[in-house]
């Protein structure tokens, strides 16, 4: 299964994964509620793909929400940036 993460903002791709399994809590999934997993995490099972809305890091320093950890947008991001 493919992970997809696009930039909600710029549109950009920012990162693609290959796993064999989703693991929610690694990714940050399980923090989300139903509806922020319903806004921001599309899965297409004929693709085997996920496709997850999140923000570049060019686009996460100019909202200036590096220091923001109060949307929920930034649970999916904090899970992916290293
Ligand atoms: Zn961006």
């Amino acid at each position: 299964m493919k992970i997809f993460y696009t930039c909600e903002y710029c549109g950009d791709p920012i990162d693609t994964l290959e796993v064999d399994q989703v693991d929610e809590a690694k990714f940050g999934f399980d923090c989300l509620t139903a509806q922020e997993r319903q806004d921001i995490i599309k899965t297409d099972a004929a693709q085997n793909a996920i496709y997850v809305k999140s923000l570049c890091d060019y686009c996460i320093t100019a909202m200036g929400l590096d220091d923001n950890v109060a949307l929920g947008m930034t649970a999916v991001n904090k899970g992916y940036t290293h």
